[in-house]
């Protein structure tokens, strides 16, 4: 069978030693050499226009999404910039479910005085996709390439949202899906997407951790196909974020765009789809800040402790001070991690973006929730790390006035009702019986 696209177009390079393969062919997703992970590279030289170019492309397409297409290119806001994410991918092999097509707001009035500071703050909204979180930004290109690979079946251990997205594409994609969870630590809407989306179930007695250890075991030894991050092909999707951010600011990068870690893809999306503008000839990029909550703080640890006098971190410092650690309790399940798959990558980018980290208390993270809702957005826990990650690192100084910041919502609050109403019970009011007089009474009438 001719393959979708040749080795010479796009291909896999570890990070570690610079080893090349075959991103068609790949099953195991760890360099034989060193053990890394691997990027994808591709020969944007082949394609024949310059960055100017395609940028022009972009906004026509995005000027035509409003209108009926059958073009993915121009109905999901994720191939809407195909040239920088999987530029040799033939169209009629993109699984795509729509998504990415999501708003970016202004911070609200509240969420502003809370956070405070005189800042220009902004919001992706990215919990308004199919399955209700950013991982669906990933699913498409890595379905799309498990198509293209020839895949029949994907598998991945999940804290709940990257289980709802596999599933939703693989039955897209016509696959076969088999999710692996920690029991009891995913909410039941979380648990409830992979089973709606006919996936296999089965649940571990442990946490994501131990869930990931067995996938790592089931890629290496029994070559199941990871829906994980450590798929690289999840990281080309995920940089859609950053574009959609520049193309929001006519092609102007903000100084900060903030996002909470868990296992880092989002972090390592980020960080390559900077590097790749900056090769392109933008010459203002932003730095991350990425945000942990106490309860899972691997790396918002190690960096404070390999932190210089002047701030800095260098990379191989922060590398032996990084240790995994037994995760605590928090609201914040998604990020609950302990040893994230993708920290050599979030460590490179956050490095290299001259970025931070910050850890955010579990009263603050629950706090960002509730204060966010008052302007009118539910987003979930993960996206209130990142926001009272924000409001930290205001109070010591590294965001700056007037600077503009872009945090990324990994997620709508839909997903974690439970949390939510569990943190906002006091503030339900119970009825002693069902005649009008009393509820008019309640309400002072
Ligand atoms: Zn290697």
């Amino acid at each position: 069978m001719r393959k979708s696209f040749t080795v010479e177009q796009s291909w896999l390079c570890c990070i570690g030693c610079g080893h090349r393969t075959d991103l068609l062919e790949e099953r195991k997703f760890h360099c034989p050499k060193c053990g890394g992970l691997y990027d994808i590279y591709h020969n944007f030289s082949l394609m024949g226009k310059t960055p100017g170019e395609h940028i022009e492309i972009f906004n026509k397409r995005t000027s035509l999404a409003a209108f009926h297409s059958d073009d993915p290119t121009i109905y999901s806001g994720v191939w809407r910039f195909k040239e920088w994410i999987m530029p040799f991918m033939p169209d009629n092999q993109i699984v795509s479910l729509n998504e990415g097509v999501v708003p970016i707001v202004k911070a609200g009035k509240n969420l502003l005085a809370w956070i405070g500071g005189d800042i220009l703050l902004y919001i992706i909204l990215e919990g308004m996709t199919p399955t209700g979180s950013f991982k669906d930004f990933g699913g498409t290109v890595m379905m799309s390439v498990a198509k293209a690979a020839g895949i029949k079946a994907v598998s991945c251990a999940s804290t709940g949202d990257t289980s709802a997205m596999a599933a939703a594409y693989a039955t897209a994609a016509g696959l076969k899906c088999v999710v692996i969870l920690p029991k009891g630590k995913v909410t039941p809407a979380q648990l409830a997407q992979p089973l709606v989306h006919g996936a296999k179930v089965i649940t571990l007695p442990g946490n994501f951790d131990d869930c990931m250890k067995v996938m790592q075991r089931l890629v290496e030894e029994y070559a199941v196909y990871p829906a994980n991050s450590l798929n690289p092909a999840r990281i080309e999707g995920h940089q859609a974020t950053v574009f959609q951010i520049a193309q929001y600011f006519n092609w102007e990068l903000p100084d900060w765009i903030v996002i909470p870690v868990g296992n880092g893809s989002n972090c390592s999306s980020v960080g390559k789809a900077r590097r790749l503008m900056e090769s392109f000839g933008f010459q203002k990029t932003f730095r991350i800040l990425a945000c942990q909550s106490e309860a899972a703080n691997p790396l918002a640890d190690s960096w404070h402790l390999s932190q210089e006098k002047d701030g800095s971190v260098l990379l191989e410092k922060w590398k032996s001070k990084y240790r995994p650690l037994e995760v605590g309790e928090t609201s914040a399940t998604a990020a609950r991690i302990g040893d994230p798959v993708s920290r050599d990558k979030v460590m490179r980018e956050i490095v290299l973006s001259h970025g931070a980290m910050e850890t955010v208390s579990e009263h603050d993270l629950n706090k960002a929730v509730s204060i966010c809702g008052k302007d009118g957005h539910f987003v979930c826990p993960q996206t209130g790390i990142a926001l009272a990650g924000i409001r930290n690192a205001i109070r010591k100084g590294w965001i700056k006035k007037e600077e503009k910041i872009v945090v990324v919502s990994t997620a709508t609050g839909l997903k974690f009702t439970e949390t939510a109403t569990t943190h906002l019970r006091d503030n339900i009011i119970s009825a002693a019986d069902c005649r009008t007089e009393t509820v008019a009474k309640i309400m002072k009438l």
